[in-house]
């Protein structure tokens, strides 16, 4: 036996490493398990060149091992094992560089931005986070070889021997430590194996070292790994049925998904994968979605934002990045060539599948819009190039259920584009505009305010304006009511209403509706942006507001006739509640007022 020690200059790894990486040590077994695999690929191309003998039905394969009594971890590979000096030179001195070369990395940047992807390149090290010693028991694959043992606790000190090891390949024993006891569950590395592991090409078995398999019972049989992932197979070759499968498997998302995209480049650089369209809510808050990131098959870490554009954290989905450099820390990654090329391959992929299918199936992707528009919206406030790429199939729904593009709005000469945030809200306004002739659209998410903005930003000759600007614009082209009539109107509100409010008297298209508010656009989106900066104030009119009162409502006329004080303000009061509360909730206070006074009108008019 010969001892030696471990060249590492930083003092106690282990310590910092467990501390950092606490809360997803279990990469452990992706590194382990990608190291076993690692090694059969490379026996694999050295037989493939006649430089190693493998009987012809050898099977290939990691065979992970459970055992609770003996708090043991084992990872076994068949392939090409390692002579006593490859130990040395890959273990001892490589493994162990690398550790720190890890650490170094992520000093340098000690903000979480710095961090180094899925913590990938601690390597073999990282057994020791969830270990109190490591065993190597390995038999290399050359001619004469002998079986080498080594263990180590993980502190700066090793032992190096003669194994047993009689077949060739490497033992990696986990002796775990009282923290990572959760280890020896079946259940636990079963999922931690799928989540990591689970489209290795290799096939991984799971052993319960100490149980007795009953026929039926459990099929150690059964590889837990699927080794042909959809998404590296010709898109000729998926059917329908594959894709909806992988989508459900994979993302546990029982919901049929809308559409997908497969990605598959070989030139000029690799990349595969499979995005898919999810249904969505509405409301951009509640969409989440999901982007794997895999190198190679080994899965890395979900939704990797330096690596794929932001809005398309929306979609689920998985992405196979062979030639991503991965020990590197993240803002490296942003300015990464083979990043921006895949980055940019996928807008452009989206763009084609959601142009083609405009032009091909206008039907469906009307009928998918519901739940697509946030994500193209998001995509295009996100990205120019993909805006560009998308601009002729943006639609906007009216809201009789028709679609149209900016380029129908632009043929009818359509330049005011009226649209409705919220149905229910605003129907007295949707009526008067019905009257003229105008169908406005429905944009009712939070992100269209954004959306429109962008839109008039990018095309100077057309203006969006919600419904209840319309009234405020044509106000001024209204026939003016009789002077004295408006006077009179005036007064009475003026009276019971706040001194500040803003009063127009207007005989409106309707005579259903007594009063409105209306606010212009560009007053509403200041108002809008103040109330994004935290200045919330609910019920209350907004600055700006202005309270149009109906000349032609006869309720209105009335109340100029009335002669009973105490009936005129409560109407006028009545009146401009009733305003408000067509197009947003009452206050608390406010409402309580309305209900009691609608309680006294209502006495009125029973008689008492
Ligand atoms: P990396 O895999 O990034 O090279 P590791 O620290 O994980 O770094 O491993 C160091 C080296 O040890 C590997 O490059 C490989 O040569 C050797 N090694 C590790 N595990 C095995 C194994 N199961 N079989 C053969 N060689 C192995």
């Amino acid at each position: 036996m010969s001892k030696g020690s471990i060249k590492v200059n930083t003092e106690n790894l282990l310590p910092i490493i467990k501390k950092w990486l606490y809360s997803d040590k279990d990469i452990f077994l992706r590194e382990i398990v990608s190291n076993a695999q690692d090694a059969i690929m490379k026996l694999k191309k050295l037989a493939a060149i006649g430089e190693a003998n493998i009987a012809d039905n050898e099977e290939f394969k990691i065979d992970v091992i459970v055992n609770k009594t003996n708090k043991t971890l084992k990872v076994c590979d068949n392939g090409i094992g390692m002579t006593a000096e490859e130990v040395d030179k890959y273990i001892n001195q490589v493994a162990f560089s690398g550790a720190e070369d890890f650490i170094e990395k992520y000093e340098q940047s000690k903000d979480k931005e710095g961090e180094i992807i899925g913590h990938f390149g601690l390597g073999f090290y990282s057994a020791f986070m969830v270990s109190k010693s490591v065993e190597i028991d390995t038999l290399s694959y050359a001619d004469g070889a002998k079986s080498v043992h080594w263990e180590s606790d993980g502190g700066t000190e090793f032992d190096i021997e003669d194994g047993t090891k009689e077949t060739r390949g490497t033992v990696i024993t986990l002796h775990l430590n009282e923290d990572s006891e959760e280890f020896l569950d079946i259940v636990t590395v079963r999922k931690t194996l799928i989540k990591y592991c689970g489209f290795l090409p290799v096939n991984i078995y799971l052993i319960n070292e100490e149980k007795e398999v009953k026929e039926g019972e459990e099929d150690k049989n059964t590889p837990i790994n699927d080794t042909h992932p959809l998404w590296l197979k010709n898109p000729n070759d998926c059917t329908e049925e594959e894709y909806k499968d992988f989508y459900h498997k994979v993302f546990m998302d029982f919901n049929e998904p809308l559409f997908h995209i497969h990605l598959n480049v070989d030139f000029p650089f690799n990349l595969k994968g499979i995005l898919y369209f999810p249904k969505l809510n509405h409301e951009l808050q509640s969409i989440e979605g999901q982007i794997k990131l895999f190198n190679n098959q080994v899965f890395i870490a979900d939704n990797i934002k330096e690596v794929i554009p932001e809005y398309l954290m929306l979609l689920k989905g998985v992405i196979d990045c062979p030639d991503l450099p991965l020990n590197v820390s993240r803002s490296f990654l942003q300015n990464d060539g083979y990043v921006t090329k895949v980055s940019n391959h996928i807008t452009k992929k989206v763009a084609d599948k959601l142009n083609s299918l405009f032009k091909t199936e206008k039907e469906l992707y009307e009928k998918y819009w519901d739940d697509i528009n946030p994500f193209v919206k998001y995509g295009c406030l996100r990205d120019d190039k993909f805006y560009e790429r998308v601009k002729d199939i943006l639609i906007f729904k009216d809201i009789d259920g028709n679609y149209k593009t900016l380029k129908d709005f632009a043929d009818a000469g359509v330049k005011e584009i009226y649209y409705v945030t919220d149905k229910d809200a605003q129907m007295q306004y949707i009526n008067l505009l019905k009257e003229e002739g105008i169908t406005p659209v429905l944009l009712p998410d939070m992100l269209d305010n954004h959306f429109v903005s962008y839109l008039e930003y990018k095309n100077s000759d057309i203006k969006f304006k919600r419904v209840d600007s319309f009234i405020c614009d044509n106000l001024k082209d209204n026939v003016e009511s009789e002077e004295s009539l408006k006077n009179k109107i005036t007064d009475i509100f003026k009276s019971v209403l706040d001194k500040d409010a803003k009063i127009e008297v207007s005989p409106l298209k309707s005579d259903d509706v007594s009063a409105l508010f209306v606010l212009s656009e560009e007053e509403r989106r200041m108002a809008e942006m103040s109330k994004m900066f935290g200045n919330m104030d609910f019920g209350a009119p907004k600055p700006g507001e202005t309270f149009v009162v109906n000349s032609k409502n006869p309720l209105v006329l009335k109340l100029c006739e009335l002669s009973d004080d105490e009936t005129k303000t409560l109407l006028a009061k009545q009146i401009y509640d009733m305003a408000r509360l067509s197009h947003k909730t009452l206050s608390g206070d406010d409402m309580t007022a309305f209900i009691k006074r609608s309680n006294e009108l209502l006495m009125k008019l029973a008689g008492n």
